[in-house]
C-alpha cells in the first residue's frame, strides 16, 4: 500500500481507481493502520435498516443464509456496501491502534460516525448473530480514516442502545434544523429508530406533530411517548395513506408542511409527497428512497415541494441523540426494550 495517506481514505481504494472510497467497489482492509488511520477491533455492527431488511427479504430469514450474505459481501468489497441497497451502518469497538492520533489510545471504546460503504472491514467471525435484528455481534477489524467522524462510546448507556441511538443520530438533527415554525409536521416510519427520535425532535417545534405506522402495536407505542395523532398505513400504498392521512386533518392537497421519510422499504416517495402540502418540504432521510421516483413524483402530480435527501451528518447530532435518552424516560425505556434487551 502507498504510504502517502489520503485524510479521505484513497489510498484504500483497490477498483476502481481515482474515486472515493464510498463509490468503490473494493476495499484494501489491511493491517496496519496508517499514520492518522484508527484501526478499531470491532465488536457490533450495526446494519442499515434498509439494507437489513433487503439481506432478511432476499434469504428469506434463514439465519445461515444471511451470516454467509453478510460474510461475502465483506470478503469480496472489503466493506459492507450492501449492492442492492446501497446502504451500510455503522460499527462499535475498541481502538488497536491509531498512529499519530494523539487524541485516541489502544483500549479506547468508539462508534464510528461513517458509513460501512467506506469503512475498511474484515470480519473473521459472525457465528454469535442470530439473523433476528440489524445489529450483528462480529469479531473483526475495521479502518477508520482520518477525517472519520467517530463518538465515544458512552459509559451510562448500554453498548446496543448508543449503537441503536448513533446509526440514525442525523434524523432527529435534521427534524431540528427543519420543524420549527411549521403548523405539522409528519412522520412515516413514525415508530422505527430514526421515526421515534424525529418525533420526539419534532415535539415543541412544529405546533403540530403527527406520524403514520405499519402496525396497531405502533400506535400505542407512540401513545406512551404522548403522540395520538397516528394512522396506521402501509406507506408504499399512497391512496391509502392518503386516505388514513384524513383522519390527522389531511386532504387531498395534503396533510403536514413537513414530511420526513423514516422507512425502511422501497416505494413509499409517493406517499411522502402526496402528504405534503404545497410549498411544504419532505426530508428524505430512508436509505431505500429512489431520489428518481421522489423527483419524477413531484413533478408527476404538479406540486411545488422541497425535496431533501436526509444526509446522515449535523454537526452535534451524535450528543443531540445520546441527550435525548437521557432526558426522555419513556423514549429510553422504549429503546431499551426493543434495542437493547
Ligand atoms: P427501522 O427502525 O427499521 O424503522 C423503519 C420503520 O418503517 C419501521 O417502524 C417499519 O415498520 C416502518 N415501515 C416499514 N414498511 C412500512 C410501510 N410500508 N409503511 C409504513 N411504515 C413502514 O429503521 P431506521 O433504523 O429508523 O431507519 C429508517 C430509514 O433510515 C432506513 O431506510 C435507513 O436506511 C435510513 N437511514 C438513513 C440514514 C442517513 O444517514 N440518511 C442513517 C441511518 C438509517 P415494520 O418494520 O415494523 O414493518
Amino acid at each position: 500500500m502507498s504510504v502517502s495517506v489520503s485524510p479521505y481514505g484513497l489510498h484504500r481504494v483497490v477498483a476502481p481507481a481515482g474515486v472515493l472510497p464510498q463509490q468503490a467497489d473494493r476495499l484494501d482492509p489491511s493491517p496496519p493502520a496508517q499514520r492518522g488511520e484508527v484501526m478499531i477491533d470491532v465488536e457490533r455492527l450495526n446494519l442499515d435498516a434498509a439494507s437489513f431488511h433487503q439481506i432478511r427479504e432476499e434469504q428469506e430469514g434463514d439465519p445461515d443464509r444471511m451470516r454467509a450474505r453478510v460474510v461475502s459481501i465483506v470478503r469480496e468489497r472489503g466493506k459492507m456496501h450492501n449492492p442492492v441497497t446501497g446502504s451500510g451502518g455503522m460499527l462499535i469497538g475498541t481502538v488497536r491502534e491509531a498512529p499519530e492520533r494523539s487524541e485516541l489510545k489502544a483500549g479506547d471504546r468508539l462508534a464510528t460516525l461513517v458509513s460501512l460503504t467506506l469503512t475498511p472491514l474484515v470480519i473473521e467471525d459472525v457465528s454469535a448473530w442470530d439473523g433476528s435484528s440489524e445489529q450483528v455481534p462480529i469479531r473483526g477489524h475495521a479502518i477508520l480514516f482520518p477525517s472519520g467522524a467517530f463518538a465515544r462510546v458512552p459509559k451510562d448507556l448500554p453498548d446496543r442502545l448508543a449503537l441503536a441511538v448513533l446509526d440514525v443520530a442525523g434524523a432527529p438533527a435534521q427534524v431540528k434544523r427543519l420543524a420549527g415554525g411549521r403548523d405539522t409536521t409528519i412522520v412515516v416510519g413514525a415508530a422505527g429508530k430514526s421515526g421515534l427520535l424525529a418525533m420526539v425532535a419534532a415535539r415543541g417545534r412544529s405546533k403540530r406533530v403527527t406520524g403514520v405506522v405499519h402496525h396497531d402495536d405502533d400506535v400505542r407505542a407512540l401513545g406512551e411517548l404522548g403522540f395520538d395523532d397516528v394512522v396506521v398505513a402501509d406507506a408504499r400504498d399512497a391512496v391509502e395513506t392518503l386516505t388514513a392521512a384524513r383522519a390527522l386533518g389531511g386532504d387531498e392537497r395534503g396533510a403536514a408542511d413537513l414530511v420526513v421519510n423514516c422507512v425502511n422499504v422501497p416505494g413509499t416517495e409517493a406517499a411522502s409527497i402526496l402528504l405534503a402540502r404545497e410549498g411544504g418540504t419532505v426530508l428524505f432521510f430512508s436509505m431505500a428512497t429512489s431520489f428518481t421516483a421522489a423527483a419524477l413524483i413531484a413533478e408527476g402530480v404538479g406540486k411545488d415541494v422541497t425535496l431533501l435527501i436526509g444526509s446522515g451528518y449535523v454537526p452535534g447530532h451524535a450528543d443531540l441523540a445520546l441527550g435525548m435518552m437521557r432526558q426522555h424516560a419513556t423514549l429510553r425505556a422504549l429503546f431499551e426494550r426493543r434495542y437493547a434487551s
